[in-house]
């Protein structure tokens, strides 16, 4: 598939011409053909959000909540086309691109609703006869940089809130899933949004560095959000301070699960499983390190093995759990992070295979720190488990580690869960459910190494809007002189 830009309302190429393949992890065909935006294209792009910004921040929360419901219509009338596209370009399965576009359509629905709700404060003033408020505004021209491995939902989330504040956008799609992030913006074309509020660019993986740079010091750009890797967060934070830019930025996770030993068995096992093989582990709430209390570890680990493999992993258009990982380089790295783990004595105990860029879902049991699956994001559907002795012990091998997006505990002693949970430092934490969770009126984001700034509800009104102190005074005060 052949696709262009959507800057200011029009199909484009890139200035030069220049295009880049995605080729697809499975067939190793191409899969999309996108135009390859250098820094021309990014100001251009900057420059038609900035041309829209004026009449946009000047219409009516109904107008703003009615373009987005529309949107939020034709993305859901889209969600064939979309799951097409991405399971080309990033191995991920119909259901897990069919859940993409439903929380996304919900997104916007969320978005549409909130332009109501950007309330503001009348504050009382110490000046006589003065009303001092402080109002609500919207910031100008806000970029979104999303990745690949949940494309819809956070090429969505990347510009829903900020549209609906008022802003315009510029959502740089990822290099690796450029036409289903370009349907994001087909979307809002179809929804009748006035030219230049949304724009897509896409760019070959080599230019990156140039585009963000780009975008970033474009005079027009306020804000900026990026969700991807930690390593890339930082060069974009540092990018962003040098040109006083707000960022917030949703970086990567080492979710823990801890299973405390009263647990429901069954429910944990279930609970691991999903949250570790859902989209192939490739979520940034994945369950990224499964801690469990001795006393219980060998019953859990039997049971959780005998699902795991049982989850039939293979290519994405046929009926499996786990599709590819979104590179073959990708799953290359689980045999090497398997190969360090065997070699410092940890057991696979589901798993291990992998043929090409699909790989079974693993576990591995006795993982100890010394393994890089201990501490590193393997972003795939190796998973490790790690036997702890008590809730003391849990609770410091679950804060053991520089990220803290999501976690979750598992007790049937709610008072002893709530005790655990309050003490694991991450931005989000779920008592008898798993790590992954995601809806559009929750507050999102993590700590630590995963980021700061929260996407969702009211916390996205705090991001893409600026206060400001506006007074209504007495003409025939009194003056010093
Ligand atoms: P990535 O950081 O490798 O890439 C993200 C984007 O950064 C790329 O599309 C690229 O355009 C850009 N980039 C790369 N090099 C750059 C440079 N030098 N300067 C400026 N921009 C540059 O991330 P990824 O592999 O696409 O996504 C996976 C990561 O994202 C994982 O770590 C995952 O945990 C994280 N993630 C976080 C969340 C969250 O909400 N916290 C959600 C999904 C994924």
């Amino acid at each position: 598939m052949e696709v262009k830009m959507l800057i200011g309302g029009e199909d484009l190429a890139a200035e030069t011409g220049r295009t880049f393949d995605r080729i697809d992890p499975v067939t190793g065909e191409v899969a999309t053909t996108a135009p390859a935006a250098g820094a021309a294209d990014a100001r251009k792009a900057a420059e038609a959000a900035q041309a829209a910004f004026p009449g946009w921040a000047a219409t009516s929360p109904a107008e703003r909540r009615a373009l987005l419901n529309k949107a939020a219509d034709a993305l859901d009338a889209m969600t064939p086309e979309v799951i097409a596209a991405a399971t080309s370009e990033t191995g991920a399965t119909g259901p897990w691109i069919g859940f993409n576009c439903m929380l996304a359509a919900g997104m916007l629905r969320e978005a549409g609703a909130m332009t109501t709700q950007i309330l503001g404060e009348v504050i009382p003033a110490n000046k006589p006869g003065t009303l001092a408020m402080a109002q609500r505004k919207p910031l100008g021209v806000c970029l979104g940089i999303a990745p690949w491995n949940a494309p819809v939902i956070l090429g969505t989330r990347a510009v829903a809130m900020a549209i609906a504040c008022g802003n315009t956008a510029v959502l740089k799609a990822s290099e690796l899933s450029p036409a289903t992030q370009l349907a994001i913006g087909e979307a809002f074309r179809r929804a009748g949004f006035p030219p230049g509020v949304m724009n897509v660019i896409t760019n070959a993986p080599e230019d990156a560095a140039e585009v963000v740079n780009a975008l970033i010091e474009a005079p027009e750009v306020r804000h900026i959000n990026f969700t991807g890797s930690t390593g890339v967060g930082r060069i974009i934070a540092t990018k962003a301070a040098q040109n006083l830019k707000p960022v917030l930025l949703e970086l990567g996770g080492k979710a823990p699960l801890v299973i405390l030993d009263d647990a429901d068995i069954d429910a944990a096992v279930n609970a691991a499983a999903f949250g570790a093989f859902m989209n192939q582990g490739q979520i940034c709430m994945s369950t990224e390190r499964i801690i469990v209390q001795d006393s219980i570890a060998d019953t859990f680990t039997e049971r959780l093995a005998a699902k795991a493999s049982a989850l039939p992993a293979g290519n994405p258009r046929d009926q499996v759990v786990l599709g590819a990982l979104v590179t073959p380089e990708a799953a290359e790295k689980m045999d090497k992070i398997i190969a360090d783990a065997t070699a410092k004595g940890g057991t696979v105990v589901a798993g291990g295979g992998r043929d090409g860029a699909i790989v079974e879902a693993t576990l591995i049991d006795g993982v100890t720190p010394d393994m890089t699956i201990y501490a590193e994001e393997s972003f795939g559907p190796v998973k490790p488990i790690i036997r702890v002795k008590d809730d003391e012990d849990a609770i410091r091998v679950a804060n053991d580690t520089e990220y803290g997006l999501s976690a979750a505990v598992f007790s049937s002693n709610i008072q002893r869960a709530m005790a655990v949970a309050d003490r694991i430092e991450s931005g989000i934490c779920h008592i008898n459910g798993p790590t992954l969770a995601d809806e559009a009126q929750m507050p999102f984001g993590g700590v630590k190494d995963s980021g700061y700034g929260r996407f969702g509800g009211k916390a996205a009104i705090d991001a893409f809007t600026s206060i400001r102190w506006v007074t209504i005074e007495d003409p025939h005060q009194h003056y010093p002189f």
